[in-house]
């Protein structure tokens, strides 16, 4: 078995500017947080409506 830590989740990281997000928004650039899983569940909804 390894012994490797494993973080429950990945550092979101602004897709403008590559900063660490620390909440919401990025503190960087503003650039509000996106989420893969939102993302795909958005894509699901609009070809649902589509
Ligand atoms: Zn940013």
């Amino acid at each position: 078995m390894t012994n490797e830590p494993m973080p429950n989740q990945t550092p979101a990281l602004c897709a403008s500017c590559n900063s660490t997000l620390q909440g919401e928004y990025c503190h960087h650039c503003g650039e509000k947080r996106i989420e893969p899983g939102k993302d795909l569940s958005l894509l699901a909804f609009l070809n649902e409506t589509i």
